[in-house]
């Protein structure tokens, strides 16, 4: 076991103190991490607020980790000291039920090992990227393309690939008309991917205020959903929604939105149930589904497409020091569109 520098929080209404956690000394296929971002998730704020249930303090969120390879255990065959490796939401799951082996260990029968808030295969809790290391099992480390910066590598490791999977899977592409609900950290990237995929995009975002940096992000259509006429204009236009709303919106006005045979996927999380109207559904053959991150290899093609296509998300570093900050900035969609810690200040 080593000590490590960290930020943790105590409970639901504390704010971020400098802490010291331990890491595992390597395992024969664990690498040890130099983490130099960590980006802040909506989910980060969910967990530290208690908003999804009750959770085991202190705790180290952070699930958008990039870094270098400092050690790697003997039998350690995909990275060596020096590479530069993220590390996303999972930190391993069983490897062997139905789900793993089609390589949806985010589906993993057992439950995956969260990267912060679970308990490891030792039995002891897991601690996320607001540190200076983490040590993880090669399975679970992805590769960082050599033309992505690292700050701008860690919010894909968690905002890219929850949005490149469900575009990814409901075939976002060449004549799909496809809308983004919600312009934050994770709607910036999904406009950004699914203009990528050849996808006609639109956002619906509360107000028109960040209507610029969409159109620039690839978006063609950019609509307040504060107006009323929006929703009656663009009756039975999408193909697929995908929503990433951290709060509880009325879904069935958004169903009101999609084709025949479209899907909703719902990829925000809020605590509240979104109720659904059946006769939204019914009336056009409708879908209303969710999406939870991606597997390892689904990752690892995100970070190769997003290399290829050059796409990146538009970040703001901040020091340790400003991460109560940054929550209440994120709490108030004061955001554009990732703040990532610069753990150096850990
Ligand atoms: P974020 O940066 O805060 O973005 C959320 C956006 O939702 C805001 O920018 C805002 O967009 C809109 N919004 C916020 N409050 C709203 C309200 N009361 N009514 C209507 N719109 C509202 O958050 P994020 O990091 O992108 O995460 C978004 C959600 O996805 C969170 O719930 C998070 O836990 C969840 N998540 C899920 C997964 C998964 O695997 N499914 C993975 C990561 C995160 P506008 O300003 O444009 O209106
Ligand atoms: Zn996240």
């Amino acid at each position: 076991m080593v000590n490590v520098k960290a930020r943790a929080v105590d409970g639901p209404d504390k704010s971020f103190r400098a802490a010291e956690i331990k890491r595992r000394d390597l395992d024969s296929q664990d690498v040890l991490i130099e983490i130099k971002y960590a980006g802040i998730c909506h989910s980060d704020i969910h967990t530290a607020h208690g908003d999804w249930g009750p959770v085991n303090y202190p705790l180290v969120p952070g699930h958008e980790i990039a870094g270098i390879v400092t050690e790697a255990g003997p039998n350690v065959t995909k990275y060596k000291v020096g590479d530069r490796v993220g590390v996303g939401c999972m930190v391993d799951s069983c490897g062997e039920c139905e789900n793993c082996r089609k390589g949806e260990e985010q589906y993993c029968l057992k439950g995956n090992v969260p990267t912060y808030a679970g308990v490891d295969k030792y039995g002891e809790p897991t601690q996320g990227g607001y540190s200076t290391h983490i040590v993880v099992t090669e399975d679970f480390v992805v590769k960082i393309p050599d033309n992505i910066e690292l700050d701008a590598a860690a919010p894909l490791l968690c905002a890219g690939i929850t949005t490149y999977s469900p575009l990814h899977h409901w075939n976002a592409g060449p004549g799909k008309k496809v809308a983004v609900v919600g312009m934050g950290g994770l709607g910036h990237m999904a406009v950004k991917i699914a203009h990528a995929m050849g996808a006609e995009v639109s956002v619906l975002s509360r107000t028109l205020n960040k209507k610029e940096d969409g159109l620039q992000f690839g978006a063609e259509g950019y609509y307040a959903t504060s107006e009323p006429e929006t929703f009656e204009k663009l009756a039975g236009t999408f193909d697929l929604i995908i929503n990433t709303v951290s709060a509880s919106i009325d879904i069935n006005e958004y169903l009101s939105l999609l084709t025949l045979e479209g899907t909703l996927v719902n990829v925000g999380a809020p605590a509240e149930p979104l109720p659904v109207n059946v006769f939204s559904l019914i009336g056009h053959r409708r879908s209303f589904a969710g999406s939870m991150i991606g597997g390892i290899r689904e990752t690892q093609e995100m970070l190769d497409f997003c290399a290829e296509h050059q796409i990146a998300p538009n970040i703001e570093i901040i020091d340790a020091d400003q991460i109560d900050e940054a929550y209440e900035r994120v709490l108030a969609s004061d955001v554009k569109y990732r703040f990532v810690i610069d753990t150096s200040t850990i």
